[in-house]
């Protein structure tokens, strides 16, 4: 049962009343409540990146039924709504926070709704969620140059390290975008585990540094959760999906091949 697949839940925010910008990929805090229920009333045990990755790099067993809930950027309703619920279970859960996206000193204004601030960060911590990096501006990260890359990842340890006094060990890539020489600077970086989108659940086998998520949107019901977390019917669930991202390659090839261009002109 080492190498059983895990749901690894991608959450981004929490709220009632999203801006535009956050409204698909967020949940209602209700629904989030309810799906919290659900993993409960399944006997589901939620375990932490780190925990996640800890017992499969020393192939000790993972509780009956594992399942990790992540949140990605750093959204306020994180704090505000799925704080409690989470309490109220017992659940661990991993925050993956773009430091330049959240309230306080090292704001880029970049956040797209209301950010958590550090105070938040730190009683999300206390309360048992892991801190994990997402980047410091959230960029496509496949896309910079190697010293953009480095200063992205490294401010990112560092503000967590600074603010939390720990250091993170687990990272999200942004937009879930990484390439084989992200996935090396990451791990250089210092972090232990990375995890990408890909709608699929998690394997062993992924590696450390392209652990596998489905997302969980506005438009999930209670019965598609529950295939999601029993891993059916995940292919047909995300199949539109696959098409963007497929079509976005698309246009980012074509954009990557002029800027090739243009600099082989300059
Ligand atoms: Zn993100």
């Amino acid at each position: 049962m080492a190498d059983a697949p895990v749901p690894i839940l991608m959450y981004h925010a929490v709220a009632a009343d999203p801006n535009e910008a956050t409204r698909a990929l967020s949940v209602t805090p209700e629904a989030f409540a309810e799906q919290m229920a659900v993993l409960a009333d399944r006997g589901r045990t939620p375990v932490s990146t780190a925990e996640l990755a800890a017992r499969w790099r020393s192939g000790r067993p993972l509780p009956p039924r594992p399942v990790l809930i992540t949140f990605d950027d750093g959204y306020e309703g994180v704090h505000r709504h799925a704080l409690p619920v989470l309490a109220k279970h017992g659940f661990p859960a991993t925050l993956f926070v773009s430091t330049g996206w959240l309230r306080g000193p090292y704001d880029t204004g970049g956040g797209l709704d209301t950010m958590l601030d550090w105070d938040q960060v730190r009683e999300l911590a206390g309360a048992g969620v892991e801190i994990g990096g997402h980047s410091h501006t959230h960029p496509q990260l496949d896309q910079l140059d190697d010293g953009r890359l480095r200063s992205e990842l490294i401010l990112c340890k560092e503000i967590v390290s600074d603010q939390l006094g720990t250091v993170p060990a687990s990272f999200a890539y942004p937009y879930g975008y990484s390439s084989r020489r992200v996935r090396q600077a990451v791990r250089e970086t210092g972090y232990a585990q990375a995890l990408a989108v890909g709608n699929d659940l998690a394997r062993r086998s992924q590696g450390p540094y392209a652990l596998r998520r489905v997302t969980v949107r506005r438009s999930t019901g209670a019965e598609e959760f529950g295939r999601l977390v029993e891993g059916r019917a995940i292919a047909r669930t995300f199949a539109r999906d696959r098409v963007l991202t497929k079509g976005y390659a698309v246009v980012r090839r074509a954009r990557q091949a002029r800027g090739h261009l243009l600099r082989s002109r300059a």
